[in-house]
This record gives structure tokens, C-alpha cells and sequence, in this order.
């Protein structure tokens, strides 16, 4: 694989220098392009409209693909997790979430991640690698081929976020390119304006973000309302501390849109960050800075490994109330695929460690049994 194009990789018009490279001509690179990203192609053999001579060219020259499903877990409540390798060996999770009126797709920007969040599993990885712009966009055809079949034109629309393992603004240069690459009308076709990008609050990323003129939506992850708890849950806060944040999303603010608001999600970790007075200075720090910004509160979900615990439905309700009452729209995040740890904070738990564990969730998933198995009882 590794040296083998990667052709998912490739921007339309590096395709098409691409088959050039091999002597053949640029509306051969626009065919492939297509029957890659539009019919989610994933063998040469499938892009009927090429010379067999030429299949057999660019199969000893590249990839179609890179990423292998190891497992898939599908939820109770329809949600897909899918672990899926690198060339290399090392794991990627993505999640597809049917909506009803759109699919969410939830996909990892790096292996492991960096940042040492302490209520998130995908932490206590560490970072393996950053992706590639081809193994992000590959996520994205993978899941939609899971979902609905390769080559079967998508009922609804689709909507991205990059809110699985890694922190995307760490992977900047992959992540513009796998938007550039999904937006080509020719190919998939998702815009970023379809697209939120999640940070922990890699400041500089924030300015940079703001200047790019088709720009995805940027969510922060905030999670505490002072610097003193944030350092402890996100300890990213002691190179960026929450003032240094609130002055780039003010920068940011220029750039956003008619209608258009961030978001900031908060985990809600039960008697850690979520009483009535953490409720009161966040809202006390989002008036001070008079930001376009509406709060995600989703209540933790809690895996092995993972020392908190969620905050009660009442203790969420009340948080919500006082955001409101400060007039802060605030939402509660319905968690997705929570039985099979396909929930925010949740990836990386449970690979192979325990493998029949999972068997039993998948199946307990296709019975009609809907109620979600707490973790801890599956263990
Ligand atoms: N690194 C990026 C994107 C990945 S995390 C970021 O930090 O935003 C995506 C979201 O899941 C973040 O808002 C994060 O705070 C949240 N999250 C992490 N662990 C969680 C957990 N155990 N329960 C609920 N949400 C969690």
C-alpha cells in the first residue's frame, strides 16, 4: 500500500495530473474521480468505463482504498460504529447516525489523540498519527457504502462532523483537503458549509479557520466555565486558558453568516462541573463576551477506564434552566449508539479487549429489545 497513490487522496485536478503521469488522458482522471467519490467505487474492476488494459495500470500504480472494516456495531437505535484500520495497522473509528430528515457522519481526524481530556477515552490512546485527507474522506464513503450499499444514491442528505478520535485543528492541512475533495460537485458533494469542525481550543487554528472564505461551523469544546477546573478536565487550557479562547471566538464571530452561531459543548460530569453555580459563571462568561453562541450540554458518557460519572437528567435540566433564564439557548444532546460505545468520549473503548462482549450488544441490537444496555453492565 504505502507505495501505491492513494487515490482518494487526490483533489480532482491531482487526479487528473495523475492518469496524465501514465499517458492517459485528463477525462480518464474526471471518470475515476466520479466513479470514486459519486458511485463510492471501491475496486478498479467497478469503473467499467475504462480500457481493462488501463484498470490493470492503475491497479499496479494505486489504492482505491486504504482503510479496512475491522467490526461494525450497529445501535438499537440505528447508529453504526465502524472500526476500521490504516495500511499501517492502527485504528479509526467512524459513526454514521440516521436522522430523519439527514445522516450524520461522525469521523476520526487523527489515530489516538494528542490531548488529554480527562473525561474522554480516545485520550488515554495518546496520538498514534494524524490522518491523511484520503483516510478521512474514505471514512465518509465507507460508512455511506455501510449504510445504504456502494453505488445506492443516499435518501437524505448528509452532514459531517469531525467530533470522533483526534482533534481535527491539529490536522489542519488533511482536514481543508478531505473538505475540498467532498465538496466537488463531481464526487460527494458535501459542502462545508454541511460540516462542523469540534476543537478543544487550538487558538491559532480558531484565527486561521476564521479567514477561510467557504468555511466549515466550529464547535468548542468547553466543558468547565473557569480556568482552574478546565486546566484539570482539558488540561490544553493551561497552554490556551479560556480568556485566550473567548478572544478568538470573538475573531471568529466576524466570520460567521447570517443566522449562523457556534456552538460550545459541555460534558456534563456529575458533581464535577454541572451545579447550579458553574451553570451561573458560564453564563456569566458567555454574556461577557456577548458571543453568537448557543451551548450543547451533553451529559458524559461513561466507559471503563473513565473516572466520572453523568450528571442526573435533573441536574442537566436545571443547568439548561439557568443558561435560559440568562438567555442562552442551551440543548441536551441526546446521546447515540451509547450500547455500542458509539457515543462522544466512547471510541477506543472496547476493541478487541473484549470482543464478546460487543457480540452480545450486536445481537441484543437486532433483537427488538430497544433499551440501552449501561456500560457497566456489559462488562
Ligand atoms: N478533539 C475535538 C473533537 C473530538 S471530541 C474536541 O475536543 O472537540 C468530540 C466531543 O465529545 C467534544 O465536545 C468532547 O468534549 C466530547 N466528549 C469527550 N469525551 C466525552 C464523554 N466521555 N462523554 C461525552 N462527551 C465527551
Amino acid at each position: 500500500m504505502t507505495d501505491l497513490i492513494h487515490l482518494p487522496d487526490l483533489t480532482a485536478a491531482e487526479l487528473i495530473d495523475f492518469v496524465q503521469s501514465l499517458g492517459a488522458p485528463a477525462y480518464r482522471g474526471r471518470q475515476i474521480f466520479t466513479a470514486l467519490h459519486a458511485r463510492r467505487t471501491g475496486d478498479f474492476d467497478g469503473i467499467t468505463e475504462l480500457p481493462k488494459a488501463f484498470r490493470q495500470q492503475l491497479s499496479s500504480r494505486a489504492a482505491t482504498r486504504s482503510l479496512t472494516v475491522e467490526q461494525r456495531y450497529i445501535s438499537a437505535d440505528g447508529t453504526r460504529r465502524l472500526l476500521l484500520k490504516t495500511h499501517d495497522n492502527l485504528p479509526v473509528e467512524t459513526v454514521f447516525i440516521p436522522e430523519e430528515r439527514r445522516d450524520t457522519i461522525c469521523f476520526s481526524s487523527q489515530s489516538g489523540c494528542p490531548l488529554k481530556c480527562d473525561f474522554c477515552l480516545t485520550a488515554k490512546l495518546g496520538l498514534l498519527r494524524t490522518l491523511t485527507a484520503g483516510e478521512i474522506v474514505e471514512q465518509i464513503i465507507i460508512s455511506l457504502n455501510d449504510a445504504y450499499g456502494e453505488g445506492v444514491e443516499t435518501p437524505r442528505g448528509t452532514n459531517l462532523v469531525a467530533m470522533g478520535a483526534g482533534e481535527p485543528m491539529l490536522a489542519f492541512d488533511s482536514l481543508m483537503k478531505a473538505l475540498s475533495i467532498m465538496a466537488d460537485p463531481k464526487g460527494l458533494h458535501i459542502v462545508p458549509n454541511r460540516v462542523t469542525v469540534s476543537t478543544a481550543g487550538i487558538v491559532p487554528r480558531i484565527y486561521e479557520l476564521a479567514q477561510i472564505p467557504d468555511r466549515p461551523h466550529l464547535a468548542i469544546s468547553l466543558s468547565a466555565p473557569n480556568d482552574e477546573l478546565r486546566n484539570v478536565l482539558m488540561p490544553i487550557n493551561k497552554r490556551w486558558s479560556i480568556a485566550e479562547l473567548m478572544q478568538a471566538c470573538k475573531a471568529f464571530e466576524q466570520s460567521l453568516k447570517r443566522g449562523e452561531r457556534f456552538t460550545f459543548e459541555y460534558v456534563m460530569l456529575d458533581g464535577v462541573n454541572d451545579g447550579d453555580e458553574h451553570a451561573r459563571e458560564l453564563a456569566a462568561l458567555l454574556k461577557r463576551h456577548n458571543l453568537r453562541a448557543k451551548v450543547n450540554l451533553i451529559p458524559h458518557n461513561a466507559a471503563e477506564g473513565l473516572a466520572y460519572l453523568p450528571s442526573t437528567p435533573e441536574r442537566v435540566a436545571a443547568f439548561k434552566g439557568i443558561l435560559e433564564s440568562h438567555n442562552i439557548a442551551a440543548y441536551v444532546r441526546r446521546p447515540r449508539g451509547q450500547d455500542i460505545y458509539a457515543a462522544c468520549g466512547q471510541l477506543a473503548a472496547k476493541r478487541a479487549s473484549n470482543p464478546l462482549a460487543l457480540t452480545n450488544i450486536v445481537a441484543r441490537s437486532a433483537s427488538t429489545q430497544p433499551s440501552l444496555a449501561s456500560p457497566s453492565s456489559i462488562v
